[in-house]
């Protein structure tokens, strides 16, 4: 919710399509399926606001140690990026990452904690999260064969 009063605090509204059966409202795409945000020069007009999946790129969350509050990330093999728009050619701070990292966990143990009924802070939320994102690498993995 942070992430999208900022985008609005730009002056975009109507930059989201209707939430998926997940419950996930995703940017919405232009007809070329680009993101919305994405300029005609492929740099992203959003940049010092753009949402943490953006900022975390090419990185993906592949672990999280909840007993430690850890978070364990991969570097994307291979190595693409989903928009033109994500770097602006400079070397993202390794705080930036970690900090885009903690808001997508967030979210994710919201959505577990959502979907299982629970407070954000029951101890059966953060085993589900930590299922969810194993699940995924396996299946991630299964699509690289
Ligand atoms: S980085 Fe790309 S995907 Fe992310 S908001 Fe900007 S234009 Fe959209």
């Amino acid at each position: 919710m942070a992430e999208r009063k900022q985008i609005e605090a730009k002056g975009f509204t109507s930059f989201l399509d209707h939430p998926d059966k997940n419950g996930i409202s995703w940017i919405r795409r232009k007809k070329d399926s680009s993101c919305f945000f994405l300029g005609k020069n492929n740099k992203c007009t959003i940049y010092s606001v753009r949402p943490a999946a953006c900022r975390l790129e090419p990185f993906t969350i592949v672990d999280y140690d909840y007993e430690k509050n850890s978070i364990e990330l991969e570097l994307d093999f291979p190595f693409v990026c989903v928009c033109p728009g994500v770097f602006d050619g400079k070397a993202l701070p390794v705080e930036v990452i970690g900090k885009a990292a903690q808001i997508i966990m967030q979210k994710i143990l919201a959505l577990a904690a959502k979907d299982l009924g629970l407070s954000a802070n029951d101890r059966g939320v953060a085993p589900e999260a930590r299922a969810r994102i194993l699940r995924r690498r396996i299946e991630m993995a299964d699509l690289t064969f």
